[in-house]
């Protein structure tokens, strides 16, 4: 999570506060967090005070609930750009609550929440066994070693759909063990911003393949700020750096705006199949 500009895969984007701790290494450039900066709000970091919201925020999804109720396609709202909703934290608590029951009143919305820590849902998620079906569950792997530690915890959260959000692409994933069986949708791309570590377009294939075998729905959001570097029309675009990506791929920074969102000549949007709860 992170950019709270346009995020390509959900409709809507709900926060039920601002703030966060930095948990992996996915968050090392958090976009959220220079943004909260940028607008005068420190609210990052276990210290520091998070940022409520009043009723006429959180009457917002009541809205989009009323209007989707007559709509053909059900919207998708992201939750949270500015904070992980599964943040262990006091204060919290009843923020949290007042979000379980706005899920609940609103069920033309699909709710998708994404976190880095899966681990604390069975204590901190309002439901146990009966989840509602608008609610979808997703992670952020960025890495082998987070996917191994952290898709356990959310293959056993009987959500109506689970996803993985590999975003920022940090390393190759073999994510055969989970997909198929318990996840329905992968989320990939590389990073953006000033700092954006480049990712190889081997480790994108391979998840593409690996959805494509299990049958599970692929969304390739975006390059990032660095492309590989055959296809782009280098001599009319300006390449900031270089360098050689970890499958021997020239890699050049070009922006997240030119590098764009095309792997291997599609672009990629599929949406996952609600499973039986
Ligand atoms: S969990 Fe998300 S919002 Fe929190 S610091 Fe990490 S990237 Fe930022």
């Amino acid at each position: 999570m992170g950019e709270n500009t346009k995020i390509e895969w959900a409709t809507h984007t709900f926060n039920p506060w601002w703030g966060c701790v930095k948990v992996s290494e996915a968050c090392k450039h958090c976009y959220a967090e220079a943004w909260a900066k940028r607008v005068g709000q420190p609210v990052w970091g276990p210290k520091s005070d998070r940022r409520f919201f009043g009723e006429q925020h959180w009457s917002a999804p009541l809205g989009w609930n009323r209007k989707a109720a007559s709509a053909s396609e059900r919207p998708r709202v992201f939750c949270a750009s500015m904070a992980d909703v599964f943040e262990d934290r006091d204060e919290l608590e009843p923020w949290r609550r007042k979000l379980w029951a706005l899920i609940e009143e609103t069920p033309h919305l699909d709710w998708l929440l994404l976190t880095k820590r899966p681990s604390n849902v069975p204590r901190l998620a309002g439901w146990s066994r009966d989840w509602p079906g608008n609610v979808w569950l997703g992670t952020t792997v960025e890495l082998q070693k987070r996917a191994d530690e952290l898709l356990p915890y959310l293959a056993a959260i009987p959500a109506k759909v689970r996803f993985i959000s590999a975003e920022p692409l940090l390393g190759p994933l073999d994510l055969e063990p989970y997909l198929g069986s318990s996840i329905d949708w992968l989320i990939t791309g590389g990073e953006s911003g000033p700092k954006a570590r480049p990712a190889s377009p081997t480790w994108f294939r391979s998840l593409l393949t690996q959805c494509m075998e299990n049958d599970v729905a692929f969304h390739f959001k975006q390059w990032g700020d660095w492309a590989p570097g055959n296809g782009i029309n280098l001599p009319q675009r300006k390449v900031l750096r270089e360098q050689v990506a970890a499958d021997g791929t020239r890699m050049v920074r070009v922006g997240k705006k030119v590098a764009g969102r095309d792997l291997d000549g599609a672009e990629w949007d599929q949406l996952p199949k609600a499973r039986a709860i």
